[in-house]
């Protein structure tokens, strides 16, 4: 879907002239070795780009405007070796547009006892030039993440990664485009949402399409290029006998094919990381986009049902920042609940359009009657996802601001058969348990509609709400309901 080595992340070291140059030769030494060790680390899934040392206002200013302007670059990586006055970064901090990450790092690990002199201590210095630059950071009010440790730490390379994971979300949400067929399910409240604000303060757009013309592409669908996807179909998954060719129901796998063919190629046209339909407004259309949407959302487009925007660019960013990580990022509605005190869990699914990147064996391909839309039956996807460490997302437009809520959960291994309902289904337990999870989640006015994430930690969607500057509510084995309620009141008044 993308590959995260194509984007940069650059390494920024400053210093000052003071030093001569022998120590800012030394300097420039070690940044392009720490810059190179966290370029091969594992745990940093993008391209790490060494930057020669900053050393004056003028310099600083340069590599920032550079930065804003250089299309892979995602962000910056800044690391004080020794002191670099922080009235030198004002310019730059002002204009830089990039997300940044601060490294409060050393270049060795340990203090050598025996031979540590004066010199050692004026170039090993990040302990207090790194308070230096924290210090004017936080002067300009600018949101960044500071990760604390030894560049070669494992857990501190892990943290950006993290990081940079969530700036790549944030990267592919810039200037992204998203299309929206039909306005939102009629009186539904948080599917709602200022369009303009969420433009100004997310950088994707939203705007709509009239119905008739994705049918009109849907219509001009070759009979080949249909016999091409069902053929891919029966490769792929379980079909259910009906769809077979020559089966009874046959045609409608047709019809099915053809509107996947017609969505895709609408999407490709228009340029579109995702979209978003409503089954109120399918005129034209013989029956809802089940599998079609389905496998638009495990090739990389984010969705989400019932006209909802929101979530569609919110899984389309989730699937970027867990690119290459195993597990996926879907679109997620709670449904049901197994209010059984023992064993409390919540069941997730959807109407039709669960993803199958959640599957945890062959999907079965099926076809049954809808109660709703008014259209023929729909081919679907049915598949049960697994079990282990997971979380949902939302984001809700609080009218004065966006807020982002994670609440992290323990999927669970489904071990029933549920013969009778044909839909794909998820099933967790909400941390810290059920009973405070989900009080804690509509005391938030978390939506109905999240995306369900596998490989995502809530560290990564609070790297991404920073760089967003939008409010984050987490919700995790730590919550306290009282507590929690308190957070609100409060961001209610730091969000004035
Ligand atoms: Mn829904």
């Amino acid at each position: 879907m993308i590959n995260l080595k194509e984007l940069e992340v650059w390494f920024v070291t400053g210093s000052q002239h003071l030093y001569g140059e022998e120590t800012l030769n030394q300097v420039a030494q070690h940044s392009e070795q720490i810059a190179s060790a966290l370029n091969t680390s594992k745990e940093i899934p993008v391209k790490v780009v060494f930057k020669p040392t900053v050393k004056t206002t003028e310099e600083i200013y340069s590599i920032c405007q550079d930065a804003n302007i250089a299309k892979n670059c995602i962000g910056l990586i800044t690391w004080m070796h020794t002191f670099s006055p922080g009235k030198m970064w004002i310019n730059g901090l002002k204009i830089l547009q990039k997300p940044m990450l601060h490294l409060h790092t050393q270049f060795n690990r340990d203090i050598p006892w025996e031979t540590m002199d004066m010199d050692f201590m004026n170039l090993n210095q990040s302990a207090h030039g790194d308070r230096e630059f924290g210090f004017i950071v936080s002067r300009m009010r600018i949101d960044r993440k500071v990760v604390v440790g030894h560049f070669e730490d494992e857990e501190a390379q892990r943290e950006i990664g993290t990081w940079a994971r969530a700036t790549a979300g944030w990267h592919d949400w810039q200037g992204a485009k998203f299309a929206r067929f039909g306005d939102n399910m009629r009186f539904v409240a948080v599917t709602e949402g200022d369009k303009v604000e969420a433009e100004l303060k997310f950088g994707y757009s939203v705007n709509t399409y009239g119905i008739g013309d994705l049918v009109k592409v849907i219509n001009a669908t070759s009979a080949a290029a249909i016999d091409q996807l069902i053929e891919e179909y029966n490769d792929s998954y379980m079909m259910a006998e009906s769809l077979l060719k020559g089966g009874a129901q046959f045609s409608s796998l047709k019809e099915a094919a053809k509107i996947e063919i017609g969505l895709r190629t609408f999407l490709q046209q228009g340029n579109f990381k995702g979209f978003t339909d409503t089954f109120e407004d399918l005129h034209g259309m013989a029956q809802l986009p089940g599998i079609a949407v389905q496998r638009l959302m495990a090739e990389g487009y984010g969705f989400a049902g019932e006209g909802d925007w929101k979530t569609a660019a919110l899984v389309r960013a989730m699937k970027v920042m867990g690119s290459g990580l195993p597990g996926g990022n879907a679109f997620m509605e709670d449904y049901t609940y197994h209010f059984n005190k023992e064993n409390p869990l919540v069941l997730g699914s959807h109407m039709l359009e669960v993803d199958p990147v959640l599957a945890n064996r062959k999907p079965t391909c099926e076809i049954h009657p809808l109660g709703i839309g008014g259209k023929a039956d729909p081919v679907r996807l049915v598949f049960n996802a697994g079990g282990g460490a997971a979380l949902n997302a939302s984001i809700v437009d609080m009218g004065n601001r966006f807020r982002l809520l994670v609440n992290t959960v323990e999927a669970v291994e489904i071990e029933h058969d549920l013969p009778k309902l044909p839909v794909a289904r998820v099933l967790w337990k909400p941390l810290p348990d059920m009973k405070t999870g989900c009080a804690a989640w509509i005391y938030a006015g978390g939506a109905h509609h999240t995306c369900f994430s596998q490989n995502l930690t809530a560290e990564h969607l609070q790297d991404f709400a920073a760089i967003a500057g939008v409010e984050c509510i987490t919700i995790d084995a730590d919550t306290k309901l009282n507590q929690l309620k308190n957070e609100l009141k409060w961001n209610e008044a730091a969000y004035k």
